[in-house]
């Protein structure tokens, strides 16, 4: 039986899409997104606007032609980031968010914060001026289980953030647990919480249990089942805080498959089928727009896409390729380990 599912065109608020190569490899597959919240954590990292403004034009470059990706560009803070240029930035249309990572938390974040007296004008020059701080939610303190991160971070560092910048709009990015769900529920009007798509699917046995399995490990790293289903239920809750951030995170096998391999899973191709299969699992095809579409939208105080897309389930599943190329490497594909019966049709 053929069922179609017509949404609004979703966006992508939580996105990264590198550059050289492997932005010229991975961006056409996220052209089908209207708006994308493009990730700073470059090599030297995106810290002023007019690296942002470069950046998007690379991006922009890259994008074939009729995309409608729409790129939004993010400031990467640091000790040293300058209030000024953060603000001018924003009102000048160049940058919608400024990102936060605890230096050391993930790809790329050596320049992140190590003292967070010193980025506080900042933060409340974000406050008065309306922009989102964008949070990777995790400590780094070694002495910390990785599978405890996120939760200490929320109670250690972001609570203490938010008390002490009130009117700060924040977005706790792919959150994974659900102490995150219940923090970013119980958080107010400023507060929102982006999910991926491969936290919806996999818990830390994918990664862990029979074997390792490089291509699900990610930052922050899938945790047990429970924490999922928190997740799921929040996903499709309809709840206005909650939307997509995929965090498709290329990087080539090379890197992945190696004594010290990358996190990041590629979700870009295949995320509106997994999804729409997600929320068909869980009842709420119904509530995916919200999720997709709607909320993070809502949060980021933009209208919603003006046009749509279809997705139609058939009997046969969509086939998506195992690995794309990037120059002469190649970057697996996020493998959910079930069909994909939901078609993205071409728009
Ligand atoms: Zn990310």
């Amino acid at each position: 039986m053929t069922q179609t599912l017509t949404l609004r065109r979703p966006d992508d608020w939580h996105l990264h899409l590198r550059d050289g190569a492997m932005l010229a490899a991975v961006a056409p597959h996220s052209a089908g997104f209207g708006r994308a919240i493009i990730m700073p954590n470059l090599v030297p990292p995106v810290t002023t606007g007019a690296q942002a403004a470069a950046y998007r034009d690379r991006i922009r470059a890259a994008l074939p032609p009729g995309a409608a990706l729409d790129p939004q560009m993010v400031l990467y803070l640091t000790d040293t980031t300058d209030a000024a240029d953060v603000v001018a930035a924003f009102r000048d249309g160049i940058i919608r968010a400024v990102k936060l990572y605890p230096a050391g938390a993930t790809t790329n974040s050596a320049s992140g914060v190590t003292d967070f007296d010193r980025v506080q004008p900042v933060l409340e020059a974000m406050a008065e001026a309306g922009v989102t701080l964008c949070v990777h939610g995790e400590v780094t303190d070694p002495s910390v289980d990785i599978f405890d991160r996120e939760a200490v971070f929320i109670d250690t560092v972001l609570d203490p953030l938010r008390r002490r910048t009130p009117g700060l709009r924040v977005v706790m990015e792919h959150i994974t647990t659900s102490q995150g769900v219940d923090y970013a529920r119980a958080g107010g009007d400023n507060l929102g919480a982006t999910i991926t798509t491969h936290h919806l699917v996999i818990n830390r046995n994918a990664i862990l249990a029979g074997g390792i399995r490089p291509h699900y490990y990610c930052l922050p790293v899938a945790k047990r089942e429970s924490h999922r289903l928190a997740l799921r239920e929040a996903a499709t809750s309809g709840d206005a805080r909650f939307f997509l951030g995929t965090d498709s995170a290329p990087h080539t096998d090379a890197a992945k498959l190696q004594p010290c391999g990358c996190a990041g899973c590629f979700t870009a191709p295949n995320t509106m089928s997994i999804l729409a299969q997600v929320f068909e699992d869980e009842g709420a095809v119904d509530r995916l727009e919200a999720f997709t579409s709607l909320n993070g939208a809502a949060f980021y105080r933009m209208a919603p896409n003006a046009d749509r897309i279809t997705l139609t389930r058939r009997d046969t599943p969509a086939e998506y390729p195992t690995q794309i190329t990037a120059g002469a490497e190649t970057v697996t594909v996020f493998d959910p380990g079930f069909p994909l019966y939901w078609h993205l049709e071409d728009q």
